[in-house]
């Protein structure tokens, strides 16, 4: 039998066994749950399920401090250790799948939190509150769940967001019961949208792992998606949906099986002026935290890509071609008049009737010379040293009309890229012929 919770309502001289009396006393009567308060190991105390999974503790965060949170699309996720779960559920309510949702979750003394549409908020209302009076976190996800969030204007954007959080607030008769907890639809983010968020002091949610739970796919598969992705990372939070029958099919195989390994439930709270923030350190917000002095914590970061199809397309065959045994097609019709090129752009004719005034005057030719032994240089091979007799004049000296003297015999240039030679003995027509 539970102890009296006025029995057990702690003096100011309590000690602390006293208080946890008193909170677990609260708790058999279902009332810390409702606060939001649930103390750790709350599933030592689960009405009616012993072996509940329960919820391990309660985060509380500051949306200010970490505006972004999700791995699947952020670099920052919840500061949650090893082998912590937070559930969040999206596009409720939908009676009767959230309502199936909230008892599989009531009967493992679970806490999670749903981001509500806000049509279905209008529509619905009951169902919100009973997602509050049951404890679980009430977060928005739009107002009409449009799926091109990231192509939308800013003013649709912002009606989006205003509009979920109002009607949702208008279901609970309290705007300060709705958490500042935002989930774009179909996570389509965009820079508008969270720099609105920013401003309004809300977070963005994304997740760390999906569940595939909107896909045509089994119950089962959604069961083997949710295990194997939350092995994979060894914590996170988890995305489902409370109004698709194989998320309600699923989720209490997920449960077990999440409590059969070891994994413990994670109840996320917003920060208040009377609930502080739960202490955290920069680095716990990472998945994986690198160390101070590993320097690849610097590089960007690679983008995940998501190959739809894997399959290698045949290599082209020569009839794709316009090669026919070897030889283009002929033209259907002989071509009896060559039409003009346009040799002058429209924007280019353009310009020049409006500017004949700034052209430029023709560049002497002497701002072109340069000395033979820089352009040698500039091919990188030595410049290679000639008798006198057969130097050419400086090139600044010659008119620009006189033809060139090329001696193949006596002037032995070297083929940009080759090497020279240094046998004295080597004719210079043998360097020319290799
Ligand atoms: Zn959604």
């Amino acid at each position: 039998m539970l102890p009296s919770p006025m029995a057990a309502r702690p003096s100011p001289s309590c000690n602390r066994t006293a208080s946890r009396a008193y909170r677990e006393a609260l708790l058999g009567l279902g009332l810390l749950a409702g606060m939001g308060l649930a103390p750790a190991h709350a599933n030592t105390a689960c009405p009616g399920n012993p072996n509940a999974l329960g919820t391990s503790r309660t985060l509380v965060v500051d949306p200010m401090e970490h505006p972004r949170i999700g791995t699947m699309q952020y670099r920052e996720t919840l500061p949650l250790k090893d082998h912590e779960v937070v559930l969040t559920f999206d596009d409720g309510p939908l009676p009767p799948h959230s309502t199936q949702v909230l008892q599989i979750l009531a009967s493992e003394c679970v806490k999670a939190t749903f981001f509500i549409i806000g049509r279905m908020a209008h529509q619905f209302p009951e169902g919100v509150r009973r997602v509050r009076a049951a404890g679980h976190t009430v977060a928005t996800h739009s107002e009409n769940h449009p799926l091109h969030f990231e192509r939308m204007s800013p003013e649709r954007i912002r009606q989006e967001i205003d509009d979920g959080i109002k009607h949702t607030a208008e279901a609970l008769g309290d705007p300060s019961t709705v958490a500042p907890f935002f989930r774009v639809p179909g996570l389509r983010r965009g820079q508008v949208m969270e720099d609105y968020l920013v401003s309004k002091g809300i977070q963005s949610w994304s997740a760390d792992f999906p569940a595939d739970d909107w896909l045509h796919i089994s119950s089962d598969q959604v069961y083997s998606r949710a295990i194997s992705r939350i092995e994979a990372k060894g914590r996170g939070i988890l995305l489902l949906h409370d109004i698709q029958a194989r998320t309600v099919a699923a989720l209490p195989r997920i449960l077990q099986t999440l409590k059969a390994r070891g994994y413990r439930i994670v109840h996320v709270v917003p920060a208040t002026p009377d609930r502080p923030k739960t202490p955290t350190e920069p680095r716990e917000w990472f998945i994986h935290p690198p160390a101070a002095s590993v320097a690849m914590a610097h590089w960007p970061r690679v983008p995940k890509f998501l190959f739809v199809s894997t399959e290698t397309l045949p290599g082209p065959a020569l009839s794709d071609s316009d090669l026919h045994g070897g030889k283009l097609l002929a033209l259907d019709r002989p071509r009896t008049s060559v039409e003009p090129l346009q040799t002058v752009a429209p924007f280019h004719a353009a310009l020049n009737a409006t500017n004949n005034q700034l052209a430029l005057p023709v560049p002497s030719e002497s701002i072109f010379a340069r000395p033979e032994k820089a352009v040698a240089m500039s091919y990188g091979v030595s410049p290679v040293v000639r008798p006198v007799s057969h130097r050419l004049a400086p090139v600044a000296s010659r008119p620009h009309s006189a033809p060139r003297a090329v001696r193949a015999e006596n002037s032995p240039r070297l083929i940009p890229g080759s090497q020279p030679i240094t046998q004295p003995n080597l004719a210079p027509s043998t360097i020319l012929q290799r």
